[in-house]
């Protein structure tokens, strides 16, 4: 049709001795036969292209996250950000196409942390950092912890609260003005006043002033529903609370509950209306509880859960996200004089040593158990530790590496694109020489990375 229209325009330009039949026909033909070898060349030139963007991966042994089962020489075929094909041995690519030789490493999906917050990290000066560094210069600091985190392997993360900076960054990798993993934010974690997430728990009295939901302290259902809105409108992709007083915030209870049911209640329905999961910081029972009956997605950290909890989070289907990174660095710290305020000590103490107790008794028990450090709380790029002491708390090397992959894939609901390796799916790799399953700690330095298709790190 394109081709009859393109002919017949030509031919009423040509002049009008020409237009005779004859003439006519042989001019339509010869357009025809034009405009076909352009699309043949076209054709050619399309196939080069998809075979220049087509990489093949070698793997020697293959973790895929689909079922639990290693593969042994298999070929990824990949495709611009996409596994287009899984073929088993290795298959020779064709001209044009680039080749990456895993033959002596165990090939996985790009791991996820499920718990971080990548504006910050621990040091002796943090709180007084919070005073001193403007949003642009927290960013330009973060750029590194980012590089860091996609470096360890990590592809995804879910960062659980800072000032608002973690949007603009998501963004800028989004954008590929910088480096790192793919980012879903709480941006700024809700808080009760007073509570754990107020952001100014012991800041003098006139610096205080009265935060409310804008700023992500809430008192009532009704501060609830527009702190989530707020966060909605500021670009967060879910919502962080603190459930139950903290460890490292300056105030003496580090976990009893901080919000009541109709609070909750206000967040978490708000935040399923605008279709975002919810994540619940908890260390004591009754507010781990409440959380879990108002339907929160996930726990975070869960120190004093007892079997009560574990029960109704198996029942309900709700995650848990241990940190036991955080819970053994905060530990440690504690030790170091002033290394924390005063108020913080005894809570770090006491608080740090308890998660690997519980995550062990949770894990046996069959709790769903999603993979997260609280990186900025231990530092960026160590994200790996947190499979060693998953091990050494008694799980298996093959669910430590499913919690990271497949199961907090699910946490984010990506799990139909992302967290498997699988034909259709994202192209988000990782790889370390050797096996896993027999030294888990191979995972704390990853050999090579690929996100979204483009290789970031091999070695
Ligand atoms: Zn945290």
């Amino acid at each position: 049709m394109f081709i009859y229209l393109f002919g017949q325009i030509v031919l009423n330009w040509t002049p009008s001795r020409m237009k005779n039949q004859k003439m006519k026909k042989i001019i339509v033909n010869y357009l025809v036969l034009v405009l076909l070898l352009c699309a043949g060349l076209d054709l050619v030139a399309q196939e080069e292209k998809a075979y220049a963007q087509r990489t093949y991966i070698h793997c020697g042994s293959l973790i895929d996250a689909v079922t639990e089962d290693v593969k042994k020489q298999v070929t990824l075929i990949i495709e611009g950000d996409q596994i287009i094909k899984i073929a088993e041995g290795y298959l020779a690519p064709e001209n044009m196409v680039k080749l990456i030789s895993l033959r002596d490493y165990t090939v996985m999906p790009g791991l996820m942390d499920m718990h971080v917050h990548i504006e910050h990290e621990s040091s002796p000066k943090r709180y007084e950092e919070l005073f001193r560094n403007d949003d642009a210069f927290v960013a330009l600091k973060a750029t590194q912890f980012c590089e860091r985190t996609l470096m360890a392997g990590f592809t995804t993360v879910r960062d659980l609260g800072g000032s608002g900076v973690n949007v603009a960054l998501r963004n800028a990798i989004n954008r590929g003005y910088v480096r790192g993993p793919r980012i879903y934010t709480a941006e700024k974690a809700i808080a009760t006043t007073g509570g754990h997430a107020d952001p100014t728990n012991g800041v003098r009295s006139e610096l205080r002033g009265d935060p409310g939901p804008v700023e992500g302290v809430v008192n009532s259902q009704e501060d609830a529903m527009k702190a989530v809105r707020q966060r909605y409108k500021n670009g967060a992709d879910c919502i962080k609370i603190t459930a139950t007083g903290g460890v490292l915030s300056v105030a003496k209870d580090g976990s009893g509950p901080q919000f009541t049911m109709e609070e909750l209640v206000g967040v978490i329905k708000t935040a399923k209306d605008y279709n975002m999961i919810t994540a619940a910081h908890a260390h004591g029972k009754e507010g781990m509880k409440r959380a879990v009956l108002a339907g929160i997605t996930s726990i975070e950290h869960g120190t004093l859960m007892d079997e009560e909890v574990m029960e109704l989070m198996i029942e309900r289907g709700t995650f848990y996200v241990p940190t036991l990174s955080a819970g053994k660095f905060v530990a440690e710290k504690a030790m170091i004089k002033d290394y924390y305020p005063a108020v913080v000590v005894p809570k770090a103490l006491a608080i740090g040593p308890k998660i690997q107790e519980t995550f062990s008794e949770a894990y046996q028990k069959g709790v769903k158990i999603a993979f997260g450090t609280d990186a900025g709380v231990s530092p960026h790029g160590d994200n790996g530790k947190e499979f060693v002491f998953m091990v050494e708390g008694g799980m298996s090397e093959m669910d430590a590496i499913l919690s990271a992959t497949r199961t907090s894939a699910e946490l984010l609901r990506i799990d139909q694109e992302r967290g498997m390796i699988k034909e259709g799916f994202y192209a988000d790799i990782v790889a370390v020489k050797g096996n896993p399953l027999r030294d888990i700690s191979l995972l704390t330095d990853v050999d090579f990375v690929m996100k979204d298709g483009i290789v970031y790190k091999q070695k």
